[in-house]
């Protein structure tokens, strides 16, 4: 499957982890908007919100508190920040491999990530 983030998975494209265990794992978004900007995603591969099934529900509710930890360890949890998912193009959804932005770090305004 030609999916950038199942290669981040494998390792065959580097990434900057923050926090990696058997079911997620949590790197620095490339193209970071704000000073902290990390991506969290289940290592099996779920294209977006939309094809989640009931399933997946303990999975991703670890990748939410995944986020939590991640928002704790950067520093940025006391000030907030912002978790954001992007379903589909409308929804600005670039890779098709379901991911939370955790961003923060500074007081933020509107955002399209
Ligand atoms: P989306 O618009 O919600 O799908 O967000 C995709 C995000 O993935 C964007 O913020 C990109 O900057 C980020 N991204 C794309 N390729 C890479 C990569 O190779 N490493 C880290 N982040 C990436």
């Amino acid at each position: 499957m030609d999916c950038i983030f199942c290669k981040i998975v494998k390792g065959e494209i580097p990434s900057k982890k923050v926090f990696e265990n058997d079911n997620v794992l949590a790197f620095h978004d490339i193209q970071p908007l704000a000073p902290s900007h990390v991506l969290v995603i289940p290592k099996k591969h779920i294209a977006s919100m939309n094809e989640a099934e009931e399933e997946d529900k303990e999975l991703l509710g670890e990748v939410l508190l995944t986020a939590k930890k991640v928002a704790n360890e950067l520093g940025i949890a006391d000030g907030g920040y912002r978790l954001i998912n992007n379903v589909g193009s409308d929804g600005g959804q670039v890779v098709y491999h379901i991911h939370v932005h955790v961003i923060g770090g500074e007081k933020l305004g509107g955002l399209n990530v």
